[in-house]
């Protein structure tokens, strides 16, 4: 897991010293350390930052005590013990006497080891919680150590309290024993070991303290004002560097990449947007679509991120750039995330260029082997000009004649690491165009996609009519019904969606089923016909059910979330979202996305049980009030922060250290205007108060893409 490469170099830095060097931890406190924490270097424990200051720094006369002071130090002689009470009353007691008072001290535990290493008659500070019994000052279990009487003030520093383990206690590295470790560790640096990296002029703008001094009090410092300076400090260069080697690779894509060039619009885009094109486009797809044709005539790979809320139109703008392609020679791929979606993909794409001689196959895990193989001669052949597929399409064996466009759709469960597989399908990298189904916060997405350029369709096709959302309890179950009954005698259909739980399929399962049965009391045949998709059944039976749906043989499709991506059924006109309490507020945005696209009123009814936590509540009327992919997307933010939102989590980029997306939002924004204006002045760094960014880049080994530059 830990596995750390040594830095090659002749002068070994201090800290990717192993930590068993350190004074005072030794190897089976090494082992511990980085079996517990992953702390193996020097520079690892400098980095494990305390989550809390004790504040030891000043001395309390016992008089100053006061009810409502909560913890405090107290310095005097400690007066000899005295055993009192029996069995579970039994405590120690002993006393505390500076010029201006008594203190009692009390311990219930660990009674026979206090009385051998406390010594009465001698000076100790003691340190803890003061409460008041009958009147009178007194400490439970106070920390104690040695006191030099000469010394009037406390600490010099807050001590540190750092994150620990039980394995970790049990061998004398608690919470404060690991400071004793970090106060080592520091008095061994010097500024050298910690060199400024962020430009005098940026600190002097931000005030910024200096990089050593920060790192001092992060760990050590003498006022709570540095310790946040520090963080804040810290902070700001973890995000600007994040930040920074995004933007380098952006640039760097911009100035050096080579891309294949889509020069001209040829006949098949103007036939199929003259000819086949079955509405206007909308002017946010007018603008990104001329964005991507910059991008891809100049020579440069594009590497393009387009979000649009659910049902803004993103595949007919991924069909034309895919016709685009087809008209200067090259082939396109379009990946969806599951079967269900890049079957409809490819039967909406084969419907729509019917007019048009373009080759369309489709290539998912249930290929038939027989069928697979001709898939792959044709595509080598290049005979095949687009395939649309699962990511069963950038597996090894699939080799193309000439692959000059990668769309992904649903990006979210597309990890960076599958993106750079394309690179290899190509002697030159094809044009990447990432399109989201959630929209994720700009923030976000600019910190989170940062390396790729970024494009939005924030404006629906004309003619929908909003969906009119409702919060329902289970005892309204019964007029939902009917109200569901009322629209499929218009001749509408209708979605009932059950959640699913990740942990138990086989409870899902049976939820689904139980869901299912109580449906069809509801709606029964011959009246009424169901169909029914879940994550377990056979890709065939799935599709054969969808299919009966989208045919209208059915007005009721019973389905787990796997509907939730992309599906597209205009007719059906309310979804009906069992236990919503359940979901998240992108994916409750996401469902409520599948109607609403035709000419009818839609509805989305959100179920709920009675008893409702106070999040759930917020997300149910945040939904009733809302249509606004992007509203939902920062509120999701907010509430769930950055970990769990769709998107972001296999990306890697947001899992920083100290910052928190959401609430340093500001700072992130400020990093990020930083970063643009010092590459729009200095893209290669060149300038010499920039150097210190360029070291701290080269000292970053792997992390990034500086290397690839100079
Ligand atoms: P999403 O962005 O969620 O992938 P889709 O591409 O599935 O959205 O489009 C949703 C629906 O809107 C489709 O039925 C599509 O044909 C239709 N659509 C797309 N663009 C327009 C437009 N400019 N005018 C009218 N309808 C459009
Ligand atoms: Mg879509």
């Amino acid at each position: 897991m830990f596995v750390k490469k040594q830095p090659i170099s002749t002068h070994p830095h201090i800290l990717s010293n192993p930590i068993g060097y350190l004074k005072g931890v030794g190897p089976q406190r090494a082992e511990l350390l980085q079996k517990e924490l992953g702390i193996f270097t020097f520079g690892d424990l400098l980095l494990h930052y305390p989550f809390r200051h004790v504040d030891k720094t000043r001395i309390t006369p016992v008089a100053a005590l006061a009810p409502g002071e909560e913890y405090a130090q107290v310095a005097g002689l400690l007066s000899p013990f005295e055993l009192i009470g029996e069995r579970r009353a039994r405590r120690l007691t002993a006393q505390i006497r500076d010029k201006t008072g008594v203190l009692e001290l009390v311990w219930f535990q660990s009674i026979s080891l206090i009385q051998k290493v406390i010594q009465p008659g001698q000076p100790y500070l003691v340190y803890g919680k003061v409460s008041f019994f009958m009147g009178k000052p007194q400490i439970v279990h106070p920390e104690m150590e040695a006191w030099d009487p000469e010394k009037l003030r406390g600490k010099d520093f807050l001590e540190p309290v750092y994150p620990s383990t039980e394995k970790l206690k049990a061998k004398n590295l608690g919470g404060r024993q690991i400071g004793k470790l970090t106060a080592a560790l520091i008095t061994h640096l010097t500024e050298r070991d910690l060199p400024e990296n962020l430009p005098l002029k940026m600190r002097e703008s931000l005030r910024l303290m200096s990089r050593f001094e920060a790192f001092r009090n992060i760990h050590f410092p003498q006022t709570t004002a540095l310790y946040e300076a520090a963080v804040r400090r810290l902070k700001f260069e973890e995000i600007f560097f994040a930040q920074l080697r995004m933007n380098l690779l952006r640039w760097e894509r911009h100035r050096f990449s080579k891309g294949v060039v889509f020069e001209k619009v040829g006949d098949l885009f103007n036939r199929f947007y003259k000819e086949c094109l079955p509405f206007e486009l909308t002017n946010a797809q007018k603008r990104v679509l001329k964005e991507i044709r910059i991008d891809t005539g100049k020579g440069k790979q594009m590497n393009r991120l387009l979000q649009g809320d659910v049902g803004s139109g993103k595949t007919i703008v991924a069909l034309l750039n895919m016709l685009l392609a087809a008209d200067n020679g090259f082939q396109a791929v379009l990946m969806a995330p599951t079967e269900i979606l890049a079957r409809q993909h490819f039967q909406g794409i084969k419907e729509l260029l019917e007019p048009l001689p373009v080759e369309v196959a489709i290539l998912t895990g249930t290929t038939k082997s027989k069928e697979r193989r001709l898939v792959l001669e044709r595509l080598a052949a290049g005979e095949i000009h687009m395939l649309v597929g699962t990511h069963a399409v950038i597996e090894d064996p699939v080799q193309f004649h000439n692959l000059g466009l990668v769309i992904i759709d649903e990006q979210h469960r597309f990890g960076v690491a599958q993106r750079a597989r394309l690179w290899d399908k190509a002697p030159i990298p094809p044009h990447v165009l990432v399109m989201t189904a959630t929209p994720i916060p700009r923030t976000l997405a600019m910190t989170a996609y940062g390396d790729l350029d970024y494009s939005v369709i924030d404006e629906l096709p004309p003619g929908r009519k909003p969906i009119q959302t409702v919060h329902r309890f289970e005892n309204d179950r019964s007029s939902v019904m009917d109200f569901l009954k009322a629209e499929i005698a218009l001749g509408r259909q209708v979605y009932v969606i059950f959640p699913l739980i990740e942990e138990s399929e086989k409870l899902d399962y049976e939820n689904l089923m139980q869901g299912y049965e109580e449906i069809k009391t509801y709606f029964p045949e011959p009246q009424y016909w169901i169909s029914m998709v879940h994550g377990k059944m056979p890709a065939f039976q799935k599709e054969e059910n969808m299919r009966r749906f989208v045919t209208h043989d059915t007005q009721i499709m019973v389905s787990t979330t796997v509907i939730e991506v992309g599906v597209n059924v205009p007719n059906a006109s309310v979804m009906l979202i069992e236990s919503s309490e359940k979901f998240g507020l992108s994916q409750l945005h996401q469902l409520r996305g599948r109607v609403g696209r035709g000419a009818e009123k839609s509805y989305c009814i959100l179920l709920t049980g009675k008893k409702l936590g106070n999040e759930a509540r917020e997300r149910m009327k945040i939904m009733t009030s809302t249509n606004n992919g992007f509203v939902i997307a920062e509120k999701d933010l907010e509430l769930r922060g950055p970990g769990e939102i769709e998107g972001t989590r296999q990306s890697g980029a947001l899992s920083f250290k100290l910052v928190d997306i959401v609430n340093d939002r500001a700072m992130v924004d400020a990093a990020k205007q930083q970063c643009e204006e010092i590459l729009k002045e200095d893209p290669d760094l060149s300038l010499p108060e920039h150097e210190v960014l360029k070291d701290f880049l080269r000292s970053q080994k792997g992390k990034t893409a500086w290397s690839k530059i100079s």
